[in-house]
């Protein structure tokens, strides 16, 4: 079995523990490496690094466009291992090939975004007085640590990094126990583009120890974290105790709302890509249906259809559509979900159980009759399993649709645009798509409402969170 490492300092590094953590592929439940399991050392080597950097102020004093540069490079360093890296993160977190190349290039993307924005980030001058000249200064944290989630390794590495580096931040990033190997091929790239030592450190180790002792360093001054509610309230209190600023991108629970106009097969498509995609595993997943009931059986109908034909398989097989969940422990979470939605009344259409065979399998799952108070219609399931719940009148589809405590994406289905905006503006959501899931880009703000978080991630104005603003007043007289 492989044995990766930590990459610290521009350097390979192995843990002084000897410890690994062995990262298997989903699809089989077999190994396919190990990556040298970061201890407190570890953190220590890599905070250290990314503080010298920092102070070093090399990335601070590097011209604009000269850091631009850097970053389109790494940029095409980045695609360089596209498919490299993409089969990597296939392998490790189950997805399809196409999306774990297309996640290698999205970062590229998320490089070269944010590397047009370097030079324009203005600081302003203020009128105070004939003989005050005041202006502000845009200036970074420091050391910068971000921790990501499995779902989207690369991704979630990539729209943070990208910011942090673009504004002058040193970054230490810990990838998650059950995918950290992908993120070592993009290291790689790192190196091609020559990226100065101890500006970019990526560790993988325990969330519990490695995780938590980065946040709580007394040499970290500002946290990206991508995750579980559950574990972002604990970062909180941990950046809190320190009083450093933290970024926060939640879980969800979100809603797609059918009014009777729609065209069906935009529901259909999107819940192939955004229920049934990735497994489901997808922060803003399309996870409760909310149907008016006329068109209810139709829907169900249609949803049936595309759950039978999904086929299901490894990424890396071809014309693979319903991959598998990233572990043993995922495949027994939800499908105790689907049982207790069972349980509590709801019919499964379509799915409900694991599919027997190797690997960590879960049927396509369409649960109709879920009522409000069901587990299945407050909890992230995070797993191929589709609420269907009905409403009457449009006010009745958004208190349903609203009824939850995350508020990370929504959705809206109607040929009637004026009906569509009306909805939007009621929905208690960070983004809201319309007659399609997943309409945006690198260049669109991305997060949550309630205990989804409330930081922005991607677009112009995430970089805002990334900078402290300093204010100077020169006495002229
Ligand atoms: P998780 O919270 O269990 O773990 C996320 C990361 O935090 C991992 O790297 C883990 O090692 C680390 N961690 C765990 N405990 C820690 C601690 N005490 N201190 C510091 N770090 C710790 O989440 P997960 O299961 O890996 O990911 C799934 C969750 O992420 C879902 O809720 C999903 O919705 C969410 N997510 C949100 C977004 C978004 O942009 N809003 C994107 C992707 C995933």
């Amino acid at each position: 079995m492989e044995k990766y490492k930590n990459f610290i300092n521009n350097s390979w590094v192995d843990s002084e523990s000897k410890e690994t953590i062995k990262v298997e592929d989903p699809a089989t439940a077999k190994y396919i490496g190990e990556i040298a399991c970061a201890k407190k050392t570890e953190v220590d080597l890599a905070v250290n690094a990314a503080k010298e950097s920092f102070n070093s102020r090399i990335l601070i004093d590097m011209p604009l466009l000269e850091r631009a540069k850097l970053m389109h490079k790494i940029a095409d360093e980045t695609r360089k291992v596209a498919q490299e890296g993409g089969k990597m993160l296939c392998y490790e977190n189950g997805k399809t090939l196409a999306a774990a190349i297309k996640e290698f290039n999205d970062v590229a993307d998320m490089f070269d975004y944010y590397a047009g924005l370097t030079d324009k980030l203005e600081g302003k001058t203020i009128p105070v007085s004939h003989n005050v000249f005041d202006y502000t200064v845009l200036e970074p944290f420091g050391v910068s640590a971000h921790i990501v989630p499995w779902n989207y390794p690369l991704a979630m590495v990539g729209r943070s990094l990208a910011c942090s580096f673009a504004t002058g931040n040193s970054t230490v990033i810990k990838t998650a126990e059950l995918t950290p190997l992908s993120a070592t091929i993009f290291a790689k790239a790192l190196q091609k583009a020559e990226v100065p030592k101890g500006l970019i450190n990526i560790i993988c180790g325990y969330g519990n120890e490695a995780g938590s002792y980065l946040v709580s360093h007394p040499d970290v001054n500002h946290v990206v974290f991508t995750g579980s509610v559950a574990t972002g309230k604990k970062i909180l209190h941990a950046c809190a105790d320190k009083a450093i600023p933290a970024i926060v991108e939640l879980g969800g629970k979100s809603a797609g709302i059918v009014y009777p106009d729609a065209d069906l097969n935009d529901v259909v498509e999107s819940a192939r890509h955004a229920i049934f995609g990735v497994a489901g595993q997808i922060c803003t997943a399309m996870s409760r249906l909310v149907v008016h009931k006329s068109i209810k059986n139709e829907l169900l109908d249609k949803l049936v259809n595309l759950s039978k034909s999904l086929k299901v398989g490894a990424g890396y097989e071809e014309g693979t559509e319903l991959t598998p969940l990233i572990s043993s422990n995922q495949l027994d979470k939800v499908e105790g979900y689907a049982r207790s939605g069972i349980q509590q009344g709801a019919e499964a259409v379509h799915g409900g159980k694991r599919i027997e065979r190797e690997g960590y399998f879960m049927e396509a799952t369409v649960l109709n009759n879920v009522k409000q108070d069901m587990t299945v219609a407050r909890e992230e399931i995070f797993g191929p399993v589709l609420s269907i719940l009905e409403y009457q009148d449009n006010e009745e589809a958004i208190s349903i649709a609203n009824d939850t405590d995350y508020g990370l994406g929504g959705g809206v289905f109607t040929k009637d645009l004026n009906k569509a905006a009306w909805t939007a503006s009621k929905l208690q959501s960070g983004q809201v798509y319309v007659n399609k899931w997943f309409t945006g880009s690198h260049a669109t703000p991305f997060g949550g409402y309630k205990q989804s978080g409330y930081s922005r991630e991607k677009g112009i104005q995430a970089l805002n969170a990334y900078l402290q603003i300093k204010n100077v007043g020169i006495s002229l007289s």
